[in-house]
């Protein structure tokens, strides 16, 4: 066996076959050294004697996973992978590659380089370099089209969907599914095929002229119509129409240029940002093994975080007072799990052994057998403080009990647990089998262990988690609601709620603040600021807009009114809120005074990026990148940016830092200023 690329390639020889391994754990990232390691050892198959076939595969039971994302911010060096490809191309014999684990990005673009495609059984391939804010720069876009021709490349370029090998199987893609002996297929598939069958050679399959529009059309609604969607697919359709030669060289110099741009650098921050969000530095404890958890409170979270549970293979005792509520949650339940055998993501046996899985009881004893329970009551202190002093007496003295409070002091629950090293926060975001953030909260006494246990758990569960002290509305929703304090300012000040929505929606918030206070009930922030009330500065700016219309009954969606009206589900503009909103102004003798679209939009992000400072200042959030992952996969912030702290330490800078003026003018008394230039300089680098 020779090896080559600093060991990250190898080369033997089996029969008439040679093998080519990339190894370069723990994915098979390819990284210069392994485009170097592949040249050396083609060159070296050059050199064997009565080699028939080429086996190019990946160790480790993973082909190649990407490309190293790290070496994208700065000149790539030589040989850059299309000059591995055409080495594959020009070797006189086939080369087939052996496909497992997964062939993303440069790492498919590898594989379509070579004359065959063989693949393990559920392998992921795909092209997912648009959800990255670049294209396919290594023949992707011209290769793929030659196989599953111009509608489903222009629909899997840009959606960035990853696809297991059985459907790839089916577009052509791959040209089959291996048994036990994956290499051997390839290597069978090698000789069978006797010469050359390069898919650059290939034609583009025609298609009819409309189904490539409408294809189009979908594929840039998915990619969001972001400069990285609509470049691909303009390099997809060169493919019918220009030379391979001229297109590919097309697509390369787009993939240089755009990997540089500002959203291509920004979408790799947020990819390493949630790469790094559940580490905390110095914890070196073990994970608890968590098998049977306890769900208390089968409302909207507890269905929603029992079901997750149960998705991801745990025992799950469902354990709520209310019998209705607890008929009502089990019906939920199953039905969440019979959709997803209607959708085809789960078989009959999975459904019966998911519900297999689950108990539901409104004797809290059910839960004296967990090693971890949720608690997802209402939002009350007496009501969690009592619940956990219970469960202290009930489960064994190991068991974790987490709260899924979303603003109470946790360290006062854990006081009241008598076991507060064992208490920890797990605040999931609703509807909690869909949200993909999750904060797990660090009380003062929380263990090692327990905090271990609570980030494992998110990860068993598939979802990015972030460290978060305890303080009001630990991270997220305390910055969040310094932004929605301003939006809701903004409406006082002279503009009108769907005003400011259209203006951050513009920006690419997923949805308005207004919006999203109706989506969530407007109930839940007024019962909080019934909470506080007494102890509120009384100078403090208070705007009392949303408790009017809670006191009016309308709580947003769920009661066909909030700050918009529904009919027929559509959210619309209301009069009557609009009068209200002036006959308040007037009552409290405010003047209203037009308010700019950029005021309404750059006052709550300032407000945003400010309360961040603070937190980050006071420990609460771990770092700042943590922040930018909450608010992407948490509130909607537009990805593309980075997230609201690596938008404001770049493109944002100027307008977030020209805003903070307004900001602290319109809050008043009480308003708080965070370091908000040293950390957007830190940032910057
Ligand atoms: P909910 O009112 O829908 O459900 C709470 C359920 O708990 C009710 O069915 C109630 O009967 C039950 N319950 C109350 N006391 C109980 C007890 N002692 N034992 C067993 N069951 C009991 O509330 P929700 O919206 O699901 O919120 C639950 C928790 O999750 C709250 O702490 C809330 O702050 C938090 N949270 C809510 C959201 C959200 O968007 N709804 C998001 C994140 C976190």
């Amino acid at each position: 066996m020779d090896q080559f690329g600093a060991g990250t390639v190898t080369v033997r020889r089996d029969g008439e076959v040679a093998i080519v391994v990339i190894d370069n754990p723990p994915v098979n990232a390819g990284s210069h050294a392994v485009r170097r390691g592949l040249l050396d050892a083609f060159a070296a198959v050059r050199e064997m004697s009565g080699i028939e076939g080429v086996v190019l595969a990946g160790a480790g039971g993973t082909f190649v996973a990407g490309s190293d994302l790290k070496e994208f911010g700065a000149p790539l060096g030589e040989p850059q992978l299309p000059s591995v490809i055409a080495a594959i191309e020009e070797l006189p014999v086939p080369v087939v590659a052996a496909l497992d684990g997964a062939a993303l990005g440069g790492g498919f673009e590898l594989s379509l380089g070579c004359d065959g495609r063989v693949a393990a059984p559920g392998t992921m391939v795909g092209l997912p370099e648009v959800s990255l804010g670049i294209v396919p720069g290594a023949g992707g876009t011209q290769r793929l089209p030659r196989l599953a021709g111009l509608p489903e490349s222009l629909k899997l370029i840009c959606s960035a969907r990853r696809l297991p090998a059985e459907e790839a199987l089916k577009l052509g893609l791959i040209d089959e599914i291996a048994g036990d002996d994956l290499r051997g297929a390839a290597g069978r598939l090698a000789r069978r095929l006797g010469g050359k069958r390069r898919v650059r050679d290939r034609a583009v399959p025609p298609s009819d002229p409309d189904a490539v529009a409408a294809a189009k059309r979908e594929a840039l609604k998915t990619g969001k119509h972001r400069p990285a969607a609509l470049e691909a697919a303009r390099l997809v359709e060169l493919s019918a129409t220009t030379s391979v030669a001229g297109a590919l060289i097309e697509e390369r110099r787009v993939f240089q240029d755009i990997r540089l741009s500002a959203e291509a650098v920004a979408l790799r921050h947020i990819f390493f940002a949630e790469r790094e969000a559940g580490r905390v530095s110095g914890l070196a404890a073990k994970p608890r093994d968590i098998r049977r958890i306890a769900v208390i409170g089968a409302g909207t979270m507890g269905v929603g975080i029992a079901y997750a549970l149960l998705r991801a293979g745990c025992d799950v005792a469902l354990v709520e007072l209310n019998p209705e509520a607890l008929a009502r949650g089990r019906e939920r339940i199953a039905g969440l799990v019979s959709d997803d055998a209607a959708k085809g993501r789960i078989g009959e046996a999975a459904v019966a052994g998911m519900m297999g899985r689950l108990s539901a009881s409104s004797d809290l004893d059910a839960a004296s057998t967990a090693d971890l329970v949720i608690e997802a009551v209402f939002e009350d202190m007496g009501v969690k403080a009592k619940l956990l002093c219970d469960l202290d007496r009930i489960v064994p003295p190991q068991t974790i009990l987490a709260s899924n409070t979303s603003y109470l002091d946790l360290d006062s629950l854990a006081g009241a647990s008598g076991r507060p090293d064992r208490v920890v926060g797990l605040h999931f975001f609703s509807p909690a089998h869909v949200m993909k953030l999750l904060e797990v909260v660090r009380g003062a006494a929380t263990s090692d262990e327990t905090l271990a246990t609570g980030l494992a758990l998110g990860r068993k569960l598939k979802k990015t988690a972030i460290v978060a002290g305890v303080g009001e509305g630990f991270v997220g929703n305390r910055l969040y609601a310094a932004y929605r304090g301003q939006a809701e300012m903004l409406v006082e000040d002279g503009a009108l709620p769907w005003q400011v929505d259209a203006a951050l929606e513009a920006f690419g918030m997923a949805m308005g603040p207004f919006a999203v206070s109706d989506l969530s009930g407007l109930d839940i922030a007024w019962a909080r600021r019934k909470r506080l009330a007494a102890t509120r500065d009384p100078a403090e700016r208070y705007v009392r807009l949303p408790d009017m219309l809670c006191e009016a009954g309308r709580l947003g969606r769920k009661t066909g009114a909030g700050w918009y009206r529904y009919d027929g589900g559509e959210r619309r503009p209301d009069p009557d809120v609009e009068r209200l909103i002036l006959d308040e102004a007037a009552a409290a003798g405010r003047t209203r005074r037009p308010v700019p679209d950029a005021e309404c939009r750059d006052r709550p992000l300032a407000a945003l990026v400010n309360e961040a400072a603070l937190a980050l200042d006071e420990g609460i959030a771990q770092r700042p990148g943590d922040i930018d992952v909450a608010f992407v996969n948490g509130y909607g912030f537009p990805r593309w940016f980075g997230g609201p702290l690596w938008w404001a330490a770049h493109e944002g800078r100027s307008a977030v830092l020209a805003a903070l003026p307004q900001v602290k003018a319109a809050a008043g008394a009480g308003f708080r200023r965070g370091k908000v230039e040293a950390l957007l300089t830190d940032i910057a680098g």
